[in-house]
This record gives C-alpha cells, structure tokens and sequence, in this order.
C-alpha cells in the first residue's frame, strides 16, 4: 500500500467511524457541531407554508368543536375528570410553540440553551404568534370559554429585579403584544406553587374548577404524564419510546376531538428518543 493510500483509507475510516457513531447533535444542548441553518425542522418552522397551513387547521377544527363542547356537559377532554356538568367551560393551551413560535430564536441563540437566553431574546424582539391561535382564543372567550396557559418557562430571579417571577410577567406580556390579554391567574409556570415540570398537576388544579374541555400542545407532555426520561409529578419510571407510543394509541379517541396538537420539530421530549 503505498503512502497515499494508507492516509486515503485512515481518513475514510475515521470518516465512516464518525458518521456511524456520533449522534446528531442534539439541537437544545450542542455547543459546537450543530448548525441551527442546516436543521430542518427549524427550516420547515420558519419557512414552509404548510406550517402555518397545519395550525390554522387545528385551531379552526377546535373552533368548530366549540358549540358542541360547551352543550355536552358531560364531556372533558382531562381523562378521569367526572361530576364536572356545572363546572364552567375552560381551554388549556401551552405557550411555545403553541401560541408563540420561538423559530427566530432558535434559528439565533448561542448553543447550550439556557431560559435566561429564551428571556433576553424577548426583551428585544418581537413574539410571533401560532397561526390560528388569536383568532382561537378570541372565538372562544366570546363563547363564554376560559383560558388557561400552561408552560414550562420556569421562574427565576434575575440581577436586580425584585420580581420573583419575571418570566410569568414576560410571558403574559408577549400574549399580550399578540393580541391575546391574560393575566396571572391564567398562566402557571412550571415552578410556582408545588407544581413541577409534568404539567398534569397544572391541568389538575384548573380541573377542580373548571370542565377542561380542550388542550393544545405541541408536546406529548401536553397532555398526558410520564413523556420524559428525567422523572417528574407522579412518574415512577422513565418513558421509551415504546410507553410513548403507546400512549397515543391508549387516548387515541382524543386526538382531534378534545386534544389538538401542533407540530413541533425544533424541541420538546421527543428529542431524547432517537
Ligand atoms: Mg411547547
């Protein structure tokens, strides 16, 4: 073998060696190796017309749904919730990727992610609703419809802000440059009170008030418990991407009918499952 070709087959091996061990960088943590404008997922958000196609669809299906919703007492799209006829009608949305697309954010942070860099950015740039979502939240308030968000920007203090939840106040204010008002009782971050992560205890504490009779989200997590490897609420053990699936089958009644989900392909609990 002669010289060149024992440097041509050492550079071709390490080639194949890299490709078929590294995993993709994963896109929320990577610090080097990962270009946010070659990630497709970020690309499709940011520029394929069937995007905002796909979440106009979802919220006018549960426009649609509204009347029927609201006359059937009976009905709650929180599995186990029963005896709630009188309850008044409420709708549990989360925000990113729900209500606002974060996709100009990500196609610009500096890798690893941080919260604080998620509330930096908004500081300075404008929030971009979810195609469909305004004029959602609008149809049903004026059906008589309560909103809730839920989300998991978590609160944390920063520098000299005496405030002890700048995100929550950050966030009802980035509704409200959307056209959507709302205010501290209908935004529950992930840490306040006794609540965690797995949003089942936020969506539980509207339930005692409330007939939750639709919830958006662009995470499985949005709906049901238990999505994540990292443990959380009233998770015992970490989810596969078997449990995952098996989720989608067991409340497979609901999708489209009570639960809409967008799509989201730049983050979320799905990225620990490939
Ligand atoms: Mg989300």
């Amino acid at each position: 073998m002669t010289r060149l070709h024992l440097v041509l087959t050492i550079v071709v091996s390490s080639m194949f060696v890299a490709c078929a061990s590294a995993p993709a960088p994963d896109p929320e943590t990577a610090s080097s190796g990962y270009d946010p404008q070659q990630d497709l997922g970020l690309l499709w958000v940011k520029h394929a017309a069937e995007y905002k196609a796909i979440t106009k669809q979802a919220y006018r299906s549960a426009e649609a749904a509204l009347p029927g919703y609201i006359a059937d007492t009976s009905w709650s799209a929180m599995p186990g919730q029963t005896d709630a006829e009188k309850l008044p009608p409420a709708v549990i949305l989360d925000v990113d990727e729900t209500v606002v697309s974060n996709v100009d954010f990500q196609l610009a942070f500096e890798r690893p992610f941080t919260n604080r860099k998620l509330y930096d950015f908004y500081r300075e740039h404008a929030a971009i609703p979810v195609a469909g979502v305004v004029e959602f939240v609008a149809a049903a308030r004026k059906a008589g419809v309560e909103v809730f968000f839920v989300t998991n920007r978590p609160c944390e203090l920063i520098d000299d802000d005496p405030d002890p939840c700048p995100q929550k106040h950050g966030v009802i204010e980035e509704l409200e440059s959307i056209g959507i008002s709302t205010d501290d009782e209908h935004v529950m971050l992930a840490d306040e009170n006794d609540w965690d992560r797995a949003k089942i205890r936020r969506r539980e504490h509207v339930a005692r008030t409330h007939r939750v009779i639709m919830l958006f989200g662009d995470d499985l997590g949005d709906f049901v418990p238990c999505v994540r490897i990292k443990l959380y609420g009233p998770c015992t053990e970490p989810a596969t991407k078997a449990s995952r699936a098996q989720f989608v089958e067991e409340y497979t009644d609901y999708w489209g009918n009570g639960w809409y989900i967008l799509p989201g392909p730049m983050h979320g609990s799905w990225t620990s499952f490939r």
